[in-house]
């Protein structure tokens, strides 16, 4: 689950970590008051929304030369213009895709004065099995070109779990950030802040970029992306109250109710499969074939037939769906409550898109003439390899 900056600013804040003075904003008439609430005379007008590169990013209604998703004012005007010009557009940055996401909170912060912007984040890394302190001293807008380009000016430092951050973790970042004085010591406090908050609310990544060392020498967390794991939500009530489903798939918030495991892609196939395994081979098979998934969907080893309607009803409600797999494998899960599931589902919502089922494993027989008697235009498929080239076919024609 992800969260807004503000609110991640607050969290950290709450850690002790250094973050500039802001209020967010739901609407233009809040603007003036939220910026005289601020000591100027330099301010920022963030757009809050689920993804970066807002400050590189374009605003759909608002032709190529308008400013992007972050701008600096230098009045409380200036605050209340960026204000009007920004809420309720649709802000297209590198990590939104082309179809943007509507601005509806602005987040008006106390301008800072920059000496350096540094890269800082924290995430689980999987080839030591440890947490990991991930910076850079070419923080900003382009460090996604720095590590394409330059990786080696992008340092790993590990955290010993047993341990925490330790001096020398903290002198280790601190010399890959180039710190001197009082950023130096600002670090030292910061890094085991940060560590902290990570661990106890359960984070899946944590990036400060940037992280500033400001003309004063001092240092400050000027931009704070959060990540959490979903599986720790249900410990964590005050992490879930700060979801903002209006950022969220429509699709995958609806997979959450049934508790399917879906994933919305950028393909026209969808697939309802059994097994995690299953649904990346699954996918891994459709893209052989030349055609791309609409979605990861897996239904769980025990699926019922209600959860099988549902899932059907998600994949077909996207309009990019020009195709269906169905990949059962019946293990615990029958054959037959698959294909009944199945038809019901059919039944409810229509087809209007071909459809392949491939059903192996427990009642599998059952589970065809099911399919094969109900007169329904399904397409059966007797092995994974079958069924991909079958729906690959139907969808390209
Ligand atoms: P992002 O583009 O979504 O990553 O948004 P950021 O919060 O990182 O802001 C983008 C850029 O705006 C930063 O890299 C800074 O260069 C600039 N910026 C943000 N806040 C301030 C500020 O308080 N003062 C100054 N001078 N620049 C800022
Ligand atoms: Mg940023």
């Amino acid at each position: 689950m992800n969260i807004h900056e503000y609110q991640a600013k607050a969290l950290l804040k709450s850690y002790g970590a250094p973050v500039a003075d802001g209020v967010a904003i739901f609407s233009a008439d809040e603007a003036a008051a939220a910026a005289k609430q601020l000591p100027g005379p330099l301010y920022v007008v963030k757009s809050q929304i689920h993804a970066g590169g807002r400050g590189k990013g374009k605003f759909k209604e608002l032709g190529p030369d308008a400013k992007g998703g972050v701008r600096l004012a230098k009045s409380v005007e200036d605050v209340v213009a960026n204000s009007k010009e920004m809420l309720g557009h649709t802000l297209v940055t590198k990590q939104t895709g082309p179809a943007g996401k509507q601005v509806n909170r602005l987040y008006i912060e106390d301008g800072a004065d920059i000496d350096r912007e540094l890269y800082l984040s924290i995430l689980v890394d999987r080839s030591v099995g440890q947490v990991a302190f991930v910076v850079s001293t070419e923080g900003g807008m382009d460090i996604e070109t720095v590590a394409h380009d330059t990786p080696e000016k992008i340092i790993t430092v590990a955290i010993d779990p047993s341990t925490g951050v330790t001096a020398d973790n903290s002198a280790a970042i601190s010399d890959a950030l180039k710190l001197e004085g009082a950023a130096r010591e600002d670090g030292a406090k910061l890094f085991p802040i940060l560590y902290k908050a990570f661990v106890e609310k359960d984070m899946a990544l944590l990036e400060v970029n940037p992280l500033i060392v400001m003309t004063n020498g001092r240092l400050r967390v000027l931009d704070a992306k959060v990540s959490f794991d979903g599986n720790a939500l249900f410990r964590h009530e005050d992490i879930r109250a700060l979801r903002d489903t209006s950022e969220e798939d429509e699709k995958e918030i609806q997979a959450h109710e049934y508790d399917l495991a879906y994933v919305a892609l950028d393909g026209n196939i969808g697939c309802m499969v059994n097994g995690a395994g299953l649904a990346m081979a699954t996918m891994d098979i459709i893209k052989l074939y030349g055609a791309e998934p609409a979605n990861f969907l897996d239904v769980g080893g025990g699926a019922s037939k209600e959860k099988v309607t549902a899932a059907f009803k998600i994949i077909t409600a996207d309009p990019a769906v020009q195709g269906i797999l169905v990949n059962i494998f019946g293990g615990i899960m029958k054959c037959d409550v698959i294909a009944e599931g199945v038809l019901a589902a059919v039944k409810e919502v229509g087809l209007k898109v071909p459809l392949v089922v491939r059903l192996e494993g427990t009642n599998v027989e059952l589970g065809k003439k099911i399919i094969n008697e109900s007169g329904l235009n399904v397409i059966s498929a007797d092995d994974l390899d079958d069924a991909a080239q079958k729906i690959v076919k139907a969808v390209k024609g």
